[in-house]
């Protein structure tokens, strides 16, 4: 499990999913999160600090 912050209350948010979808910036990855008060969203990942893509990928090059 990924935790991050709620952006609207500051409490703890679980990451559901994430998924790369086209934006007005091209692609760009988003996450959907739900946070212990029941607010959920979909941000992009660069906004909740996470690393790009997620450690799994990780960077080789
Ligand atoms: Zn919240």
């Amino acid at each position: 499990m990924e935790l991050t912050v709620c952006p609207e209350c500051g409490r703890p948010a679980e990451i559901l999913w994430r998924a790369v979808m086209p934006s007005t910036d091209g692609l760009v990855e988003h996450a959907k999160i739900l946070c212990i008060d029941r607010h959920w969203f979909l941000l992009p990942t660069a906004t909740l600090g996470l690393d790009p893509g997620g450690r799994e990928i990780g960077s080789w090059w």
